[in-house]
């Protein structure tokens, strides 16, 4: 019987100059961001301006995790304990968990059978909560219509934080995500598009946010160091009144990224040939289902989605396990109880008045959830398809 035996969590190597820069810093010790001699510029610095420019956006500043990044997002927008924020309920745990860690609550927005937030759903819920921040996840990659989700947000006067955990390097009409909303967060967590075990970013056009994120971040007073600077009055007028909540990133994460930012373009072209490849392979099978990627964008397929149609949420478990011996890892989106990575809007029962969510509920209730690591060639996702297609066949026979 055909079995897969590649594990689906592990990642590519360091880049050789990462490795060699990060013994550099290793040797003279100065891992703290601020730690320098003389005029040199840190290690997270540098990454800060070059994240920057990749990016197309005027400010960055890293952050030691992604969900910290979100965190800081939220308060640049001026979220504060007992606000309200929109948030699409598909989704995971740091996003909810970001919201609860600035004190607000999170308002819940239904997605569509494609993944996308419900643009009618988050106008509906703009107007009955009030909420004046939407955290908009784009969630396994999946971009809303951003010029209609955009017009909505200034109807409402909204702002608008991006989850770009899953869209690093991804775009809509041509413009990358992350440079819609006012505030965009990425991570850089060993999972994601760039890894350095952990860490993340925060990126925006805005003197102000910036400003605020860099002091925010724990800054001291030595926020003239950073890699992407606003102007000094700018700094004057917040300095003060912005918290220190340390989540600064460090130079050793910063060089691993560092070494790995020029081979990102390659790498989006990589995953994209993996996630074509699983993609019509998957669309092939009767039995399955994938919601067409129909919209504009431009998508970086580091992880793909797709319904189990023929087989019944109580046979999905089972077909799973099946799938799993034959070293298979899918992740059910549907279950009721949250595991590993995977887990649905109703198990973060520290929200209070979980609402009831039909819409999101029927999306997720059959899709299942593949990990894509760029360890995986075309002919490892022929055999995964192949594999998916084998067992599916036992799943459409005809009962007894
Ligand atoms: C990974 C992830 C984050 C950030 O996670 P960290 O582990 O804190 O870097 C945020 N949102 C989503 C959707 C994620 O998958």
């Amino acid at each position: 019987m055909l079995t897969f035996t590649k594990p689906f969590t592990q990642q590519e190597p360091i880049p050789e100059a990462g490795i060699q820069q990060a013994l550099e810093i290793l040797r003279h010790g100065r891992l703290h961001r601020y730690n320098v001699m003389g005029a040199e510029i840190s290690e997270v610095s540098l990454l800060e301006q070059e994240y920057a420019k990749w990016q197309g956006a005027r400010y960055c500043v890293a952050t030691a995790s992604g969900g910290q990044a979100i965190q800081l997002g939220l308060r640049v927008c001026g979220v504060g304990p007992g606000d309200r924020v929109l948030a699409n309920a598909y989704t995971l745990a740091p996003v909810p968990g970001a919201i609860h860690a600035v004190g607000a609550e999170p308002v819940l927005v239904e997605i569509d059978a494609d993944y996308h937030i419900d643009l009618s759903h988050l106008e509906e819920m703009a107007k009955r909560s009030g909420a004046k921040t939407l955290l908009l996840s784009h969630m396994r990659g999946h971009i809303a219509d951003m010029e209609a989700l955009m017009a909505i947000a200034r109807a409402h006067h909204i702002k608008v934080v991006e989850d770009c955990a899953h869209t690093m390097g991804a775009k809509w009409q041509g413009k990358r995500s992350g440079n819609f909303g006012d505030v965009a967060a990425f991570s850089t967590q060993t999972y994601k598009h760039m890894n350095s075990g952990e860490g993340g970013f925060l990126t925006t056009d805005d003197d102000e946010m910036a400003a605020r994120a860099i002091v925010h971040s724990g800054s001291y007073m030595l926020y003239g160091r950073h890699g992407t600077l606003p102007p000094d009055e700018v700094f004057e007028k917040i300095k003060l009144e912005s918290a220190n909540f340390s989540c600064r990133m460090d130079n050793l994460r910063a060089t691993i990224i560092r070494s790995q930012m020029p081979h990102l373009d390659r790498n989006i072209d990589r995953w994209n040939q993996l996630y074509d490849t699983l993609f019509a392979g998957l669309e092939a099978i009767a039995g399955v289902d994938i919601p067409p990627r129909k919209q504009a964008e431009f998508y970086v397929g580091s992880s793909i989605q797709f319904k189990l149609k023929a087989v019944s949420a109580r046979d999905i478990p089972d077909f799973l396990a099946r799938c799993a011996a034959r070293g298979v890892e899918l992740k059910w989106f549907g279950a009721e109880k949250p595991a590993a990575f995977t887990s649905r809007y109703d198990s973060w029962q520290y929200i209070s008045d979980l609402p009831d969510l039909p819409a999101t509920k029927a999306a997720l209730e059959k899709t299942v959830d593949m990990r894509i690591p760029l360890t995986f060639d075309v002919a490892d996702c022929q055999i995964i398809t192949q594999i998916i297609a084998d067992e599916m066949a036992d799943y459409r026979a005809p009962a007894g």
